[in-house]
């Protein structure tokens, strides 16, 4: 376990790791090697919790792309081929080396993100826990079906389709990264790696494990820089087989139209507006607590965070009073303070944005309900505090627009029926949460919810073998088990005649 620490031991343990950041520019890693921009460019990069300099930040464009990807290229050449046995055994030593270096990943990614401890510590274990799972599978990557005919043999295999960009967000970048990168690399992928520029710190720290376990040099690249610059330079290099990407949809778009004229294969994981439909015959005091967390931890910015809370009628109002009280117990802190749900956002724009929400709000009808703020928080970080918005109307902006940020917005319906209506009537797709008492309407429910994914009676609780993705808005393709390995390795399908079927004779 990574311990979460007293604040004043993460406050020491920040002391340590951050220093190296602020001391030197954080660079790239192209073919094993730590290497500034070619342009010499850099950026700044700053701290949400007082807008401190954290240090400065390599920017990358075309030519660190290029290098990058050549790299990834001609490191494929060996990889895609190193037996299945012998990738499992280099990724699970990255596990090892993730779990080692826990703490440390925790409080670089606190104070990177303005994420709180007690679930980035949890979040650095789950980096780990993704490189096992799918070191574990490997070996078993490249199996196939058996698909006999009457007169041949069809079989498939599947086959890594080369180096691939992972392009990731600023909400818990290490974790997220380390979903789409260690299938790729499992798979026998290379990989160049695009971190959001908000949050650059982690992806040195994973390179560094990664190369101490042994992974060749070049098998994982990092390319830091801008979305427009770098990260449109990655989707558009023709040595680029496939682009797995995470952030907001309207990016998505813009991948898709970069990546065409290369035909790059895309895998996309996009935003959200989550319901979360509370029925009246549920558990309402585990369903008030699931709905308190879905919104509330990670800063809200969570790809899944149930951000509309659909209750039904005949309990609406003591489910909200009682929400209310929760939400207000909410503690905004220091993100190293063990005691901390809410921590400052990521950026000042960012906040901005989310805190924005409230005059739209106001102005659109409802009610704004904020909730205790920190009163210790120190000037020029991105502080914000819990929100509620109730009497909300569907078509209103705060039901049907990703906000990214600790609000909730209360949604009331009377039957079955509007509540899937309700639900469904958003460009997203991501997750859907059900509570109820009655085990049909579940199941009925979860049918006509249009979404990736549906939990039922239960928060967002991963299992790594299941799918994890969108639709609409939401997201193209599944992550998750043998949907990873599908989008990073081609398949191939071997028929063999049984020399019994007929073949056309023609030319006399
Ligand atoms: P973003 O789309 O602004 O940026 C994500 C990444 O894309 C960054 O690395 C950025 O530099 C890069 N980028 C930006 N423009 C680009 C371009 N033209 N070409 C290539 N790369 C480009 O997203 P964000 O603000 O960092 O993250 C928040 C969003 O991510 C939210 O919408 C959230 O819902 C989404 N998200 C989704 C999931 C999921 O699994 N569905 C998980 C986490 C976050």
């Amino acid at each position: 376990m990574a311990a979460a620490g007293t604040l004043e031991e993460n406050l020491a343990a920040a002391e340590r790791h951050l220093t190296r950041f602020a001391e030197s520019p954080i660079r790239h890693l192209v073919a094993g090697e730590a290497v500034p921009s070619t342009s010499g460019a850099t950026f700044a990069n700053a701290s949400p919790i007082d807008g401190a300099h954290l240090g400065d930040v390599a920017a990358g464009d075309a030519a660190d792309v290029g290098a990058a990807a050549t790299a990834a290229a001609e490191a494929f050449a060996e990889w895609g081929a190193t037996p299945g046995t012998e990738r499992r055994r280099i990724l699970r030593r990255v596990a090892d080396g993730i779990e080692a270096r826990a703490h440390e990943i925790a409080v670089v990614e606190c104070v990177d993100t303005g994420q709180t401890m007690r679930f980035m510590s949890a979040a650095a274990l789950r980096g780990a826990e993704n490189f096992r799972f799918f070191a574990d599978r490997a070996p078993a990557a490249a199996d196939g079906l058996s698909l006999p005919s009457s007169d041949h043999v069809n079989y498939t295999t599947r086959h890594p389709i080369g180096p691939v960009g992972v392009i990731t967000p600023w909400n818990t970048p290490f974790m997220l990264s380390t979903w789409k990168i260690a299938p790729a690399l499992a798979a026998g992928c290379t990989v160049v790696h695009k971190p959001a520029e908000w949050s650059p710190c982690t992806a040195t720290l994973l390179a560094e494990i990664a190369l101490d376990a042994g992974l060749p040099p070049g098998v994982l690249n990092v390319v830091h820089g801008m979305g427009e610059t770098a990260g449109k330079a990655l989707t558009e290099h023709p040595d680029v087989k496939a682009i797995a990407f995470v952030g907001e949809s309207s990016t998505g778009s813009a991948i898709q139209a970069q990546g065409a004229p290369t035909l790059k294969r895309v895998h996309f994981e996009l935003g959200g507006k989550n319901p979360v439909v509370v029925f009246d015959d549920a558990d309402l005091e585990r369903a008030l607590d699931a709905v308190v967390f879905m919104i509330y931890s990670l800063n809200g910015e969570r790809c899944t965070s149930s951000s509309r809370l659909l209750v039904q009628d005949s309990i609406h109002d003591e489910f909200v009073a009682r929400l209310t009280d929760k939400m207000r117990g909410v503690t905004v802190g220091h993100p190293l303070d063990p005691g901390s749900v809410v921590g400052p956002l990521i950026h000042p724009r960012h906040l901005a944005k989310v805190d924005g929400y409230r005059d739209v709000a106001t102005e659109e009808g409802a009610t704004v309900v904020v909730g205790t703020p920190w009163d210790d928080a120190p000037a020029g970080g991105n502080w914000t505090a819990p929100v509620l918005f109730t009497g909300a109307e569907p078509s209103m902006r705060v039901a049907r627009e990703e906000v990214f940020g600790p609000t909730l917005t209360v949604l009331p319906f009377a039957g079955e029926d509007e509540a899937v209506a309700i639900a469904n009537d958003v460009d997203y797709g991501l997750a859907g949460y059900v509570w109820t008492g009655d085990v049909g309407r579940a199941h009925r429910v979860a049918h006509a919810l249009d979404v990736g994914m549906v939990w039922v009676n239960s928060q967002n609780v991963r299992h790594l073998p299941t799918p994890f993705g969108g639709t609409k808005a939401s997201g193209i393709g599944r992550d998750g088990g043998d949907w990873s390995f599908d989008f990073y390795m081609e398949t191939k399908n071997v028929a063999v005649a049984l020399d019994t079927h007929g073949v056309p004779a023609l030319g006399g």
